[in-house]
C-alpha cells in the first residue's frame, strides 16, 4: 500500500488541513505559491537535521525543530514553548526517505571510529555513547516512526493538529501520509 499521497493540486491537500497552516505549508512548498508575510509562526515543523532537505516557505512562517528522524520526543520543552508560548496549534512533524536514523546498528562501527578520528574520542567511550543512545534515536522505519510519533503528539496536546508528513529526497517534495 502506498501510504504517501503527492501534493500537485489543492485538491490533494486532505480537507481537514486544508486552509489551515500545514496545508499552507503544503501550498508554499510543492505548489510554489506566492509568500504571504507573516508578523508570527503559524506552525510548528518538527523535521530530521538530514542536511539534505530544505523547506519553501516565508519569513516567519514557522518554528523548525530538526532532530534525527524527526523525533520530537527529546525536544518536548521546545514543543511546549512552541504552543505555549508561539500560540502556534499546528504541527507538521515531516520524516524523509533514506533517514539515516533508521538502521543505526549498521553503522555502529562507522560512528564509534569517526568519533575516535574526527572528534578524538576515547574508544571505549564512543562505544559506550553508541550503545546507550542508538536504541533512543533509532527510528526504525521512516513512515511508521513518522506516524507514532503523530500519535504520541496528539494525545499530548490535544488542541493541537498534528499531521503526518513525507520529504523524498529525490525530487524534494513534501507529501502527506495516509492514516489508516
Ligand atoms: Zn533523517
Amino acid at each position: 500500500m502506498n501510504r504517501l499521497v503527492p501534493i500537485k493540486t489543492k485538491e490533494d491537500i486532505f480537507p481537514e488541513y486544508r486552509d489551515t497552516p500545514i496545508g499552507d505549508l503544503l501550498e508554499y512548498h510543492d505548489l510554489d505559491r506566492d509568500f504571504e508575510s507573516y508578523d508570527s509562526a503559524q506552525l510548528l515543523v518538527g523535521m530530521c537535521m538530514d542536511n539534505r532537505k530544505h523547506l519553501h516557505i516565508p519569513d516567519n512562517f514557522s518554528y523548525i525543530i530538526r532532530s534525527g528522524g524527526a523525533n520530537l520526543r527529546y525536544s518536548e520543552f521546545k514543543v511546549s514553548y512552541a504552543i505555549a508560548v508561539g500560540n502556534v496549534r499546528h504541527i507538521a512533524l515531516i520524516g524523509h526517505s533514506n533517514c539515516g536514523m533508521v538502521n543505526l546498528v549498521a553503522r555502529k562501527e562507522q560512528f564509534i571510529g569517526g568519533l575516535v578520528d574526527t572528534a578524538g574520542w576515547d574508544r571505549s567511550f564512543a562505544e559506550e555513547h553508541f550503545n546507550q543512545f542508538a536504541p533512543l534515536f533509532e527510528i526504525g522505519n521512516e513512515i511508521d516512526f513518522v506516524l507514532s510519533e503523530v500519535k504520541r503528539l496528539r494525545n499530548r496536546y490535544p488542541k493541537v493538529m498534528v499531521a503526518p508528513m513525507y520529504y523524498r529526497v529525490e525530487d524534494n517534495k513534501l507529501y502527506l501520509v495516509r492514516e489508516e
